[in-house]
């Protein structure tokens, strides 16, 4: 084995970020090779991935996972079942870096096993940042990791970051949105959106939940909470434009007035890339950018009465403690409702809204208490919807 390789593991790579990771990793074989593929329950997209990319393990992290038919894995790939066939790769010498791509809050898990383990992460799973922020952060430099970003708009902000010194030269960091699909839709039409609408995004392509999560605006929530733990930036100091062409995929402000933008095609490939070969920049799958064949870049403010949930986010970015464990476990109960057809669309953020209202706020919690915090907010929303 070339011991220069960067020994990958991907937790979730059946998914959206998943796929695009492997892709990314095809590009990069002379650097990187893939020791670890997680899957949750499309087991022959696990097994079709193992037989493609030969690594030296994969985790099926389901618990029907050890009855199913694993005749077809290929020769050198050692099948492992449940999260704690997780917590075993990640933890193992022979991996170097961690792509946490799990969805929701099943992700905070791997990147804390991951970090506990002295491992870098890339970091796609924003729920372990929302939920846990200061203690995923504190846990990093602790064991002296990095955590590099994976989500476009930390990707660019990260990006943009270097050109400064310390976070002290920096006025302000503004979140580009696309708005998603019922940007200029009504309060009154977003009553009537059904499953079908909102699962259609006007420009990425993503796994369920993000994409309801970009529909309510609450994906932009969740990334001001992100941002905010992972830059180490207050509450006031995190603004949200919108850009329906995803181009700009966000911004820095520093203190003598300066803008750095990052702009790319929208193609999760290329922060995927940036996150697994940093500090280095190599030959990547971007498409080159046209802006004379792009013509026109917008930019709006957003209109939070009809998108309350920017609100939320803003709030529970200062809020810190409890209020992000609380604010993720309501939303994904509520998403999960939706997309099981027994919440209606415009319910979502005022569950969240009430149940966050409604919660004993822990300030200092432990990840434990995140964990209870977690379940309660999930018991709430049941309680609400048959109330
Ligand atoms: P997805 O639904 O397409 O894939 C999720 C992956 O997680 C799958 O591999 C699935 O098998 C696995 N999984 C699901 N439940 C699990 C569980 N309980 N235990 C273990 N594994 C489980 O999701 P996605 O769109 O790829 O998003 C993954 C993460 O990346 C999310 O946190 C999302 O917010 C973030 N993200 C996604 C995008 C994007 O373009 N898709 C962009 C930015 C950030
Ligand atoms: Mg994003």
């Amino acid at each position: 084995m070339n011991p220069r390789l960067v020994r990958v593991a991907v937790l979730g790579s059946t998914g959206s970020i998943g796929c695009n990771a492997l892709d990314a990793l095809s590009g990069l074989r002379e650097t990187h090779e893939l020791a670890a593929l997680t899957g949750h329950r499309n087991i022959s997209k696990l097994l079709d991935q193992a037989r493609r990319f030969r690594p030296r393990w994969i985790v099926a992290t389901d618990e029907q996972a050890a009855s199913e038919d694993w005749s077809g894995l290929p020769a050198g790939t050692e099948l492992k079942t449940g999260m704690d066939g997780v917590r075993e790769v990640v933890g193992h010498p022979e991996v170097d870096l961690v792509l946490a791509a799990i969805v929701g809050i099943a992700g905070l898990s791997g990147t804390w096993w991951a970090l506990e383990a002295g491992k870098d992460v890339a970091l796609a799973n924003k729920e372990s940042l929302v939920a846990a922020g200061p203690l995923v952060m504190g846990l990093a430099r602790e064991r002296g990791c990095q955590i590099i970003p994976v989500d476009s708009e930390h990707s660019a902000i990260f990006q943009a970051l270097r050109a400064g010194r310390s976070s002290d030269e920096v006025r302000r960091i503004i979140l580009t949105a696309s708005g998603g699909p019922f940007r200029e839709y009504t309060t009154e039409q977003m009553r009537h959106v059904s499953v079908e609408d909102a699962l259609c995004h006007p420009t990425w392509d993503m796994g369920a939940k993000i994409t309801i999560d970009s529909a309510t605006m609450m994906n932009k929530a969740l990334e001001i909470i992100e941002a905010r733990w992972l830059f180490d930036m207050p509450a006031e100091k995190i603004d949200v434009v919108i850009h329906p062409q995803s181009i700009v995929h966000s911004l820095v402000e520093f203190h003598d007035g300066s803008v750095l933008a990052q702009m790319s095609p929208p193609d999760m490939r290329l922060p995927i890339h940036y996150a697994l070969t940093y500090p280095e920049r190599m030959p990547g799958p971007g498409a080159p950018l046209d802006l004379a064949e792009q013509g026109t870049l917008e930019f709006f403010a957003p209109d939070e009465a009809r998108f309350p949930a920017l609100g939320l986010g803003r709030e529970v970015a200062a809020a810190g403690g409890s209020a992000g464990a609380i604010l993720n476990a309501a939303n994904e109960s509520a998403v999960a409702l939706f997309l099981d057809k027994k919440l209606s669309f415009h319910e979502i953020v005022p569950v969240c809204r009430s149940v966050l209202d409604h919660h004993h706020f822990e300030p200092n919690p432990s990840l434990e208490q995140l964990w209870e915090a977690d379940g309660w907010a999930r018991r709430e929303v049941t309680r609400w919807i048959t109330c």
